[in-house]
């Protein structure tokens, strides 16, 4: 066991303020955060800055050297700051505290060339919903044309060592995105120039690459810290510990242990947690506590330590008995002098609080953690998608026949965020044609789902024209009567609308439709043809009349159209159809309503 001592009973502690790194693909979130912890690294003796599970401490220390002359130190007494290691809004999203965003503060990552992605807009209406507050990093300002780089230099320092044209084109850019903030609901600045950042959303020009503006950004996040959180940070250090389940993994040695961040009170190798599982709340004994080993000593057979106790802010992964059913995005909770049916009772209703809408038709939902779930779930709600079961984890073969079992054709899917889909799971999906769609992506995930709905309803809309009698009125021609009866074989022009085998022939007499026969098949030039379209002229032959008699050449004749087939291409299918279709529908329906004006209403 290693020495590290539980901390003092002390009731206010101020503890770590907790950073979220959020932004579109490629905007520069992992390089950013490298950056930070290269610096850090760079900047502190060995050992000052830790590799904690699922997050980096970097102490007041470290950003003071990083800062150097933005930073005075005795005006803070927040010790740091924790990055949360995996960026991006889905872990955002999936990290919480009761019921919050369990990111104190956030770094909003955009690219200055490309300014406001999809993503990007995502993360802010999420930092919007959590109330978090946020600076936007404007990265990649070394990409300017013509920049001269000044690695680690304050960013007001480098922007006025660059030419005059390439401080107006970063300028250029960068009051863009102050633009994109205002657009939605945001007032920002520069952030040298914001005074109140409650108010005010700050803009730091930065460059991961070449590290300009990174002391600027650590300096802001410390003083917005500093200024606005403290009186969250006051924490009861040495109380029971609450933490947020990362993830929930295998780790060698150990069985299935939880990564996670606590973010109020210690938790003890000696603990009894309760943790949120899939069937409910989880207790158990704590086994043992480990934390990564120092990087001089990756050397030796484990990789991890163990040690006595973990305060919040920070990392720690849990080894316990009975955690296979634990979901990552759950509350963890210590017990030690706590009645214990409580602690349950607070995590049974966190576990409640993550609220998803089941209906008894829709669609099935799986993903990997609940905060994922909750986000994915609002969204179709959003979208007035139905969902028939929403849960965390693989997707496995009894969640297919749970997706069969739904009535409606666009209902038989299964949407798997995030999550693996176990291979006999994949044979019965494809087995009970229940559709799978899978990524990483909750928008892209939507957006596949809603293309194979289309697509159904397309496909539906398809079959409903192919099976309805379609309008057309046709003449027959003058001396082209190749057959008289039996049937008779007459040559026609279509004159309005569609002309399909199969249907019965009507001429008007005295405003009423007269069958005169069935027209049977349609001959382009000898060959059998399926239809004609207004402007063809067709061979067709009708059973039924005899020329001459029945029917003359030059009348004009119709297609015989059943009442709730004119009912439904008047009221259901009128954009499905063409023009000249409208148009013959229309004098159909016109000519039927002067005997009986509510014909196919
Ligand atoms: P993420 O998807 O937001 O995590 O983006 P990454 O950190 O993976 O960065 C995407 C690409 O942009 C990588 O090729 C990075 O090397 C590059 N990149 C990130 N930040 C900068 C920067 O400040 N300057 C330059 N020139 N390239 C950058």
């Amino acid at each position: 066991m290693s020495d590290t001592d539980p901390p003092e009973t002390d009731a206010d502690t101020l503890r770590t303020p907790i950073v979220a790194v959020l932004g579109h693909v490629d905007h520069g979130k992992t390089s950013l955060l490298d950056r930070i912890r290269g610096s850090a690294v760079a900047a502190g003796e060995s050992g000052a800055i830790t590799q904690h599970i699922g997050a980096t401490a970097v102490p007041l220390s470290v950003i003071s050297e990083i800062a150097g002359e933005l930073v005075d130190p005795t005006d803070f007494d927040l010790p740091g700051l924790l990055f949360i290691d995996t960026p991006g809004h889905h872990s955002f999203s999936t990290l919480r505290s009761r019921g919050g965003a369990l990111a104190d503060i956030a770094i909003l990552v955009v690219d200055v060339n490309d300014g406001f992605q999809p993503q990007t807009l995502e993360a802010i209406d999420i930092l919007k919903r959590t109330e978090t507050p946020f600076i936007v990093a404007a990265n990649k300002i070394d990409t300017v044309p013509g920049w001269r780089p000044n690695e680690n230099s304050p960013v007001q320092q480098t922007m006025e060592s660059q030419s005059e044209r390439v401080q107006s084109d970063l300028n250029e850019n960068l009051y863009e995105i102050i633009g994109e903030l205002s657009d939605n609901g945001f007032s920002a600045d520069m952030y040298w120039r914001v005074q109140n950042f409650q108010a005010n959303i700050g803009v730091v020009p930065v460059s991961a690459e070449t590290g300009e503006g990174v002391p600027d950004l650590l300096t802001v996040m410390m003083g917005l810290s500093q200024r606005y959180m403290k009186e969250e940070m006051a924490i009861d250090a040495a109380g029971p510990g609450v933490g947020t389940v990362l993830e929930v993994k295998d780790t060698q040695g150990f069985g299935t242990t939880l990564d996670a961040i606590i973010y109020d009170g210690t938790i003890r190798a000696d603990d009894t947690i309760v943790v949120g599982g899939l069937q409910g709340p989880i207790v158990t004994d704590v086994r043992a506590l480990l934390r990564p080993r120092p990087l001089e000593e990756i050397r030796t057979e484990q990789t991890f330590e163990q040690v006595d106790a973990v305060a919040a802010a920070d990392g720690v992964k849990i080894a316990a008995p009975d955690l296979d059913g634990a979901m990552a995005g759950a509350p963890i909770r210590v017990i030690r002098d706590r009645n214990r049916s409580e602690v349950i009772a607070e995590v049974e209703s966190e576990l409640a609080g993550i609220e998803v809408t089941t209906q008894e038709e829709g669609v099935v939902v799986k993903a990997d953690t609940l905060g994922s779930l909750e986000a994915i779930s609002s969204t179709l709600e959003e979208e007035e998608i139905p969902i028939m079961r929403a849960e965390v984890g693989a997707v496995a073969p009894r969640d297919i026949r749970v997706a069969e079992t739904a009535n409606e054709p666009t209902h038989r899917a299964i949407l798997a965020f995030s999550v693996e889909v176990l291979d006999d799971a994949r044979d019965l999906a494809e087995q009970e044609e229940v559709k799978l769609f899978e990524n990483d992506v909750i928008y892209q995930l939507i957006e596949e789902y809603d293309d194979h709905v289309t697509a159904i309803e397309e496909a539906q809309q398809e079959q409903i024209l192919e099976n309805i009698t379609r309008p057309a009125k046709f003449r027959v021609l003058k001396d082209h009567t190749f057959r008289q009866s039996d049937p008779a074989v007459v040559g026609v022009e279509v004159l309005s609308g569609l002309l399909r085998r199969n249907v019965n022939v009507v001429r008007w007499e005295g405003g009423d439709p007269k069958r005169v026969g069935r027209l049977k098949t349609i001959q382009d030039e000898g060959e059998d043809v399926d239809e004609a379209r207004t402007g063809e002229r067709m061979a067709v032959s009708i059973d039924g009349p005899t020329v001459g008699r029945q029917i003359e050449e030059g009348d004009d004749l119709w297609v015989e159209l059943p009442e709730k087939h004119a009912k439904i291409l008047e009221q259901e299918l009128r954009e499905d159809i063409s023009v000249d279709e409208r148009e013959a529908l229309s004098m159909y329906l016109e000519k039927r309503r002067e005997q009986s004006p509510f014909w196919g209403k």
